[in-house]
């Protein structure tokens, strides 16, 4: 959908911001509780470290913010605007669908948080 190099590709695919080749997270399924935000070291093609410093990762706090609150208004408009639920029905609808959300939206919050200090480097992508 997405043409490789591009960030949105990455993003979505779970790759490495620099080269596009290696996996992001260890565990590829978001409902794997167990291992939902584990790291690896370093990608497996490029070796890039993806811990960059220690705390790194503190700043995607602010990006998964961000997605939360999109998340919730989101469904507030689907909810509420288009099957005219009330107040209160929204409301628990938006409680559910960040519960829901949560796994997907912290992985995805580092892997953009990575990305912008990131970016695709033609030189390491091997294929
Ligand atoms: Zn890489």
């Amino acid at each position: 959908m997405f043409k490789k190099g591009t960030k949105l590709y990455s993003i979505l695919n779970n790759k490495c911001p620099r080269c596009n080749q290696g996996d992001f997270y260890v565990e590829k399924n978001i409902w794997s509780f167990k291992n939902l935000l584990k790291l690896h070291d370093n990608c497996s093609t490029c070796d890039l470290k993806y811990m960059m410093e220690p705390s790194f990762f503190f700043g995607a706090m602010f990006i998964n913010y961000a997605l939360s609150v999109a998340i919730g208004i989101a469904t507030f408009i689907v909810t509420y605007v288009l099957f005219k639920f009330t107040i209160n029905q929204s409301f628990v609808s938006i409680i559910l669908a960040l519960i829901l959300c949560t796994p997907m939206s912290l992985r995805l919050a580092r892997l953009i948080w990575i990305h912008i200090f990131v970016s695709y480097d033609k030189k390491y992508d091997k294929k």
